[in-house]
């Protein structure tokens, strides 16, 4: 299999350099300008003579990843649809505000949770993306949007059922790209044994959990019984990593009409959050083509007024991105429909 050269870490391109009979500092090089400059691609790396660079390319993808397509809303998020080097599709979107720049990565193509509201879940999983890849994505997005503030792997698929290669993406970010863990955040649906190894990797990542339900019951509406966990067990995991990295986490809730929005719900939330010392995240649903609904503006406000009742802490999720493409997923979901 052929290795991706956006995960070779100082001590493999030293070997690589040294078994490929180029001298030691082109190691460091190609160090710096994968490592401090984003870029992965050796024709870039102006400093480096033509047999190196065409050594590299041949042993690596350098970068495996292109992009396929842009879609720039008005207020300047982009999406960007990558093409993988097996011809499969996934997306990043690079969502700027006045302070920060924040990227949504992608950790699968497609998702075998299959919750019933998400487009990435539709067709089940393709495969697993690796370590490479999603810092690829990486790499790709800051040569487009600059280096971000903030890294959230709420892309498409579900993390921590890739957990290896999450875990070497997570720890190459801190330890070669020197991204801060307290500013990457992990979101996951909620696979409690995924939950538990990430908790063992004890560094300072934010977690989100996407509860969407405070009962079992209401939750089994969302998402299919082959991966969903009960709620108390999440929540325990949560405790767990919320213990081991010191930090709050998150209850991402997608608000849909009838299913989960009720006042019964959100005073369950509140005392739910409040009791763990979570802080709660509204998401209004973004329709996706399906049954679902996004609640009226004023179920909506009810909502959070009740939250706030409970004395949890709460924000709504700013709606950004234009409207047809917004939710994780959709891109690829137009791109590939009918395909497979
Ligand atoms: N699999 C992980 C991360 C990717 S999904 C997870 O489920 O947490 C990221 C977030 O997008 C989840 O909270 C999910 O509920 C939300 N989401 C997916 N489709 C959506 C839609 N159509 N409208 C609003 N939120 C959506
Ligand atoms: Fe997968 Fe997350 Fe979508 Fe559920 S919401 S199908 S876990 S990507």
């Amino acid at each position: 299999m052929t290795p991706f050269l956006a995960v070779a870490n100082p001590e493999e391109l030293k070997n690589y350099c040294r078994e490929h009979n180029f001298p030691a500092f082109r190691a460091g090089q190609i160090d710096s300008w994968l490592h401090t400059h984003c870029v992965v691609d050796p024709d870039m790396m102006k400093n480096l003579p033509a047999d190196l660079k065409a050594a590299l390319k041949q042993d690596f993808h350098a970068p495996g990843s292109r992009i396929a397509e842009i879609s720039t809303s008005p207020d300047q998020v982009e999406k960007l649809l990558l093409k993988l080097h097996d011809n499969e599709y996934i997306e990043m979107v690079a969502i700027p505000s006045e302070k920060r720049l924040t990227f949504c990565l992608s950790t699968q193509v497609g998702c075998p949770v299959g919750c019933l509201f998400c487009a990435s879940g539709r067709n089940g999983l393709t495969r697993n993306l690796s370590a490479g890849e999603m810092l690829e994505e990486f790499c790709i997005g800051t040569l487009r949007a600059g280096r971000p503030d903030n890294l959230v792997f709420m892309g498409i698929g579900e993390g921590l059922l890739n957990f290896d290669n999450l875990a070497v993406t997570l720890n190459t970010l801190v330890d070669q790209f020197k991204f801060s863990p307290r500013r990457i955040t992990v979101s996951t649906s909620g696979f409690v044994p995924g939950m538990k190894k990430f908790a063992a990797l004890k560094r300072e990542f934010n977690l989100a959990v996407s509860l969407h339900a405070p009962d079992d019951n209401t939750r089994s509406k969302l998402i299919p019984p082959k991966l969903r966990y009960p709620v108390a067990e999440i929540i325990a995991a949560a405790d767990e990593i919320a213990k081991a990295n010191n930090r709050q986490y998150t209850l991402e809730y997608t608000l849909i009409a009838g299913i989960n929005d009720s006042p019964e719900h959100a005073e369950k939330l509140g005392r739910l959050a409040f009791a763990h010392h979570a802080k709660i995240n509204l998401i209004p649903y973004n329709e996706t083509g399906g049954a679902f609904r996004r609640p009226p503006a004023k179920v909506i406000d009810d909502f959070e007024n009740t939250i706030l009742n409970t004395g949890a802490r709460v924000t709504r999720r700013i709606e950004r991105g234009s409207a047809e493409t917004a939710a994780c997923g959709q891109l690829r979901a137009a791109k590939t429909a009918g395909g497979k």
